[in-house]
């Protein structure tokens, strides 16, 4: 067991990760590599190119490839973990595609396949700002809101793996378009694509199709609402109240004893950020209710610690 190895792969929209980890009491990155995710040339390039990446981080870990048990990739969309179908991933373009079984043909170790931000939610769980606690909310929020739901140390998928959708949570029954399709999502007012939209709007600089506007910059917002900008300011309060107010409907749903926030807005504005989310949390949370709230812990790597984490999980 000691010498157990998990590989963990971040298949990203733009990027592919891989690393080889060692899942003791702490986590040991044992090697790492990276290439681009060439989408653009079909399922089956990004396929080779992820095997590629897996190798890479073997050779980099110098590792015997005999204590490498499982394989786990975080992929960028909708996951039916069951059948092992990447069910859609509009980042790359792809619908009902299965790329396990190429993987483990080349590989020869099993391969377990889950959504990115569920695993991402997992790795901290596991190794990182929520380590102590069986339930966990995760939020990551960033051009949009994922979210995702580590109950009892184990991701809740869900009936049909749509669980944790926390950007799509409804916080006006009419309210402004969502890039979804629907309209009041807690995404079309807080999501960085909305805090865009309604900047170039007011601004008089958008051609006004949802989902079409060019994005601020994470420096950019920050230093505007530094300066006090006042529409600015009404963005930022605006979308950490609509976070706060959907956080206090998930405390008072389940219950979890952690949220993990994190993503692009948090990383480049915790400090200002979060304190303004748990005061409009805390406005609305049963009053015998009580959760943390953490920042997250692992960055870049939290997808596929969780990707190893979870193909171990898959293993026993
Ligand atoms: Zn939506």
């Amino acid at each position: 067991m000691g010498k157990d190895i998990y590989i963990g792969v971040d298949l990203g929209g733009t990027k592919i990760m891989a690393s080889p980890l060692r899942l003791g009491r702490n986590l040991k990155i044992l090697g790492k590599a990276k290439n681009p995710t060439r989408s653009k040339s079909g399922y089956k390039t990004v396929v080779k190119d992820i095997i590629l990446t897996i190798k890479q981080s073997i050779e980099n870990a110098k590792i015997n490839s005999r204590h490498i048990k499982a394989v786990g990739i975080g992929a960028p969309g909708a996951v039916d973990v069951k059948r092992n179908i990447i069910l859609k991933a509009p980042n790359l373009g792809w619908e009902n595609i299965k790329i396990n079984k190429l993987i483990e043909k080349e590989l020869n170790i099993p391969v377990y396949l889950d959504n990115d931000v569920n695993l991402g939610v997992l790795g901290e769980q596991q190794y990182g700002a929520a380590r102590n606690s069986k339930d966990v909310v995760g939020v990551f929020w960033g051009t949009g809101i994922g979210g995702g739901l580590v109950l009892n140390g184990k991701i809740y998928h869900g009936y049909i793996f749509t669980a944790g959708e926390i950007g799509h949570m409804v916080i006006s029954s009419d309210g402004k378009l969502c890039n979804c399709g629907n309209r009041g999502c807690l995404e079309s007012y807080a999501g960085k694509w909305a805090i865009s939209r309604d900047w170039f709007e007011y601004h008089n600089k958008t051609d006004k199709k949802p989902g079409k506007y060019a994005l601020l910059k994470s420096k950019m917002i920050k230093k505007t609402f530094a300066d006090n900008d006042p529409f600015m300011t009404e963005l930022i309060n605006n979308a950490c109240n609509m976070i706060g107010i959907t956080l206090a409907s998930v405390v008072n749903l389940l219950n979890p004893q952690t949220i993990v926030l994190g993503g692009g807005m948090i990383e480049s504005m915790n400090e200002e950020l979060t304190p303004l989310i748990i005061s409009a949390m805390n406005q609305h949370i049963f009053k015998s209710a009580k959760v943390e709230i953490k920042t997250a812990e692992l960055g870049d790597f939290s997808v596929l610690t969780g990707a190893g984490v979870y193909a171990r999980q898959r293993t026993n």
